[in-house]
């Protein structure tokens, strides 16, 4: 059986106790890394388990039917959850994303969104709320979520052809039901969904062309992520990875796109908008994005850390260690202990992996973890 490889004793546990102050400063709001980056985007992973076997994400070799799941225990529950999420956004922390897993999986995940709804920024405002899933419970789920005020929501979907999706989840899920998810998301309020495509060459570039011609016109953003390599199972290669300047070459020769404004600092897309016969983008005809972690990276506005489902903090995508806030939650933290512990984490951050990928051996942990292969993508979310 193959095993996962995840330092389950993190070595800094210790002295991250050790180190959490007596009397804490009030979080200001103002948090920044050793490369002057602002904490802004939480992403929480509810669950590590999901009910497809992407190649490049959990592969069936790897995942199969003896491998063994975090138990229930080990979980944070809804509670700790927001928790933390409330301190976080004390720290500064703007959005808040569920992710897996497929987060859908995680029972009565609408008390989770209800909860987090309820929280404030620093500012005093409502966090912006989001959940990626792979749609496959979203027609069940959406009109849950959407009262239990989840903002907004972005689907994985590799693939429009039915045999082609089927093949990449490997558990011969019809891309139909993931069709009827978006559009029952829709029906109930979420006009802002994303599908986010990974692209590898020779699997589903064919996919670029009818995918943008499904998804144009109809309020969906549909985004190309550039095959990526996370974890230390999708045995990832430099050749599989389709540059987001040919993607976006594929799609001119059909559509006409213009450059958009970034979003907001720290967007991990570049957003182009379709144009009208005049050559000015068309709000109607919607958007794409291009997620170039690989040829084009954006450390250098990263934002993001990352809370496992077992509770550590992770700074980067490809960390391979991370911080226990569980066991400071569960031996009697208290929420200035915990905002003090959480502070220098941060702070102590140097974390650009994709920005120095290129000079590193191909399962290589980042520079300044320990040591260790990386995490996999479904224990701290994409
Ligand atoms: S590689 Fe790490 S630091 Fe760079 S953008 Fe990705 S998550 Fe952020």
């Amino acid at each position: 059986m193959a095993v996962r490889v995840i330092p389950l004793v993190d070595q800094r546990t210790a002295a991250l106790s050790a180190a959490v102050p007596a009397l804490a400063a009030a979080p200001t709001g103002r948090l920044l890394d050793q490369l002057g980056r602002p904490l802004r985007d939480l992403r929480i992973s509810v669950t590590d388990r999901c009910n497809f076997r992407c190649q490049y994400c959990m592969p069936k070799e790897v995942f199969d039917k003896d491998y063994k799941y975090l138990p229930h225990s080990a979980l944070l529950s809804f509670e700790e959850i927001t928790r933390l999420a409330r301190l976080f956004l004390a720290h500064g922390v703007r959005k808040i994303r569920l992710t897996g897993g497929e987060p859908l999986l995680r029972k009565n995940l609408e008390a989770l969104v209800a909860q987090l709804a309820a929280l404030r920024t620093a500012e005093g405002l409502p966090a912006d709320l989001t959940l990626t899933t792979n749609a496959s419970l979203l027609a069940r789920k959406a009109r849950a979520l959407k009262d239990a005020g989840l903002n907004r929501l972005t689907v994985s979907l590799d693939a429009l052809d039915d045999s082609v999706f089927r093949r990449m989840n490997d558990v011969d899920f019809g891309v139909a039901e993931v069709l009827d998810g978006i559009e029952a998301a829709q029906a109930v309020g979420f006009d802002r969904i994303k599908v986010n495509m990974v692209v590898q060459r020779g699997t589903n570039d064919d996919q670029i062309l009818p995918m943008a011609r499904f998804f144009r016109g109809t309020g969906v953003a549909l985004r190309f992520i550039e095959y990526m390599d996370v974890g230390a199972t999708n045995g990832w290669r430099m050749d599989q990875v389709l540059p987001s300047a040919q993607v976006r070459e594929r799609l001119e020769s059909e559509f006409s796109l213009v450059p958009l404004a970034p979003g907001s600092r720290g967007e991990t897309a570049s957003r182009w908008g379709y144009a009208d016969g005049e050559g000015t983008h068309d709000p109607a005809l919607g958007e794409v994005g291009f997620i170039s972690s690989v040829t084009e990276a954006f450390c250098g506005d990263c934002n993001r850390a990352r809370l496992s489902t077992e509770g550590k903090l992770y700074l980067c995508l490809f960390a391979s260690q991370g911080w226990d806030l569980r066991g400071l939650l569960r031996t009697g933290a208290s929420d200035a202990e915990l905002a003090a512990a959480i502070a220098p984490i941060w702070q102590q951050r140097s974390d650009q992996y994709s920005q120095l990928r290129s000079s590193l051996p191909a399962d290589m942990a980042p520079p300044g973890a320990a040591s260790g292969r990386r995490i996999e993508m479904s224990y701290i979310g994409g």
